[in-house]
């Protein structure tokens, strides 16, 4: 990524400060609010269930990777935050059957009745929710993995309408969400249908549910499935498909920043995954990182302050490691090097390829051939991994080969640590990324 890459997406960075901080520590869900608002707003619902990293992703890229240019879109890509982290499917029960009568006991009611409340905003007036099930949903029985009672690959409606409702036609809409769907389809066993559960005739079950209560409370709301038998990435593109066709539905208008392809999809996860600790003094991306990346500097007597390019990243502390989960997914361990921190927050100087530059903390330098830390009266430098003969390791080229490859945060050993110290105070850190 070059470095004004790297600027653009520390402004979507921004964007999640506060909330992931609270997400962070209790697992509440986000709720980010795009586009402007105008009394047409779709509602998207990600990680009712945690094991359902389709719908979650594809909440989470939505959240991320969507610029909402005409209308209003709120997204919440983790509803079940500690579901999807813990990667279970409802560590106190399926969430998904909380929505029509629950305890105040239950370790969920908070959230139920924070997302009860969003539904319900006058403002919002359609909700996807969305899923991964299993096998391929049919209308009639053509073999275990393809029959009525599976879940996948379908438009999940609870009647055929709601009358006097805007977007009210549940049927047309979802069928012409499947048509669309079925237009983009990667083989055609993938093939989408319209699946009309008919709660109100009496599926106990389905009763329970957030579309049918958003219905009972006058919203058009939709589920939408795609399979867990194929990989996140195709998952996700389907789901995007149908979300996209919905908000044509509903004259909301976006532009996205990568290819809705299974390929360009895939990308768009698995990469541009970053935190920032400690406002700013260290930013890490993540998409490479190591399984473990020890003596990392964290502050002492304080909690781990972070922000996340994505609502789906999580820090858990352990003891001394600090385990950094994204969605399902456990990305690193670091291994805390508990530290004092200095507060100050000033530019360093370095020496790019035989080009000055001055840096602030937290920057990602890409460096084709060497770099050189220039001298700093107020730091001491510390290039981990490098070792010299002098004591000094600052105003010296250091090429690539001269840092031993397993010093690397990356596992493919090209990003290395810069790091400064007021005498034993952390202050900053410089990362350079040898391209
Ligand atoms: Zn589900």
């Amino acid at each position: 990524m070059n470095r004004g890459m790297w600027k653009l997406y520390s402004l979507v960075f921004l964007f999640f400060v506060s909330s992931v901080l609270s997400a962070n520590k209790n697992y509440e869900f986000e709720l980010i609010k795009k586009g402007k608002q105008d009394g047409n707003t779709m509602l998207v619902v990600g990680g009712i269930q945690g094991d359902e990293p389709g719908g979650f992703v594809a909440a989470s890229l939505l959240a991320t990777r969507y610029k909402i240019t005409k209308g209003s879109v709120w997204v919440v890509p983790n509803l079940n935050f500690y579901s999807i982290i813990k990667r279970n499917r409802g560590p106190y029960g399926d969430m998904n059957r909380k929505f029509a009568t629950l305890s105040k006991k239950d370790p969920e009611y908070n959230i139920i009745q924070r997302i009860k409340k969003h539904i319900n905003n006058k403002d919002v007036k359609l909700i996807v929710n969305l899923h991964d099930g299993s096998g391929f949903y049919r209308k009639k029985y053509v073999d275990s993995l393809h029959q009525p009672t599976r879940w996948g690959q379908c438009s999940v409606i609870d009647q055929v309408s709601l009358d006097g409702v805007k977007y009210g036609n549940l049927k047309e809409i979802s069928s012409s969400v499947v048509a669309e769907v079925n237009k983009h389809l990667i083989k055609k066993e993938d093939v989408y249908h319209v699946h009309n559960t008919r709660t109100r005739e009496g599926d106990k079950e389905m009763e329970k549910s957030l579309t049918y209560y958003a219905i009972n409370q006058g919203k058009a709301a939709f589920g939408n499935e795609a399979t867990k038998n194929q990989p996140t990435n195709r998952r996700v593109y389907y789901h995007l498909l149908a979300l996209e066709k919905y908000m044509h539905i509903m004259g909301i208008e976006f532009t996205r920043d990568f290819e809705l392809t299974p390929k360009g999809v895939y990308d768009a996860i698995n990469n541009d995954i970053y935190i920032s600790l400690y406002n700013g003094k260290i930013k890490l991306p993540l998409s490479q990182i190591r399984d473990i990346v020890k003596y990392f500097p964290i502050k002492k007597g304080s909690e781990l302050a972070f922000e996340a390019s994505n609502s789906l990243v999580a820090i858990i502390k352990k003891g001394n490691t600090y385990t950094i989960q994204y969605g399902n997914r456990r990305l690193s361990r670091l291994k805390a090097d508990y530290r004092e921190y200095d507060d100050a927050n000033g530019s360093v100087g370095f020496v790019v390829d035989g080009k000055p530059v001055d840096v602030k903390f937290g920057t990602l330098l890409d460096v084709k051939d060497n770099f050189l830390v220039k001298g700093n009266n107020h730091y001491r430098v510390n290039v981990i991994g490098y070792t010299t003969s002098s004591k000094k390791e600052t105003d010296k080229k250091i090429r690539k080969s001269q840092i031993p490859r397993r010093f690397s945060i990356d596992k493919r050993g090209n990003i290395y640590r810069v790091e400064y110290y007021n005498k034993n105070k952390f202050a900053g850190m410089v990362l350079v990324n040898f391209k």
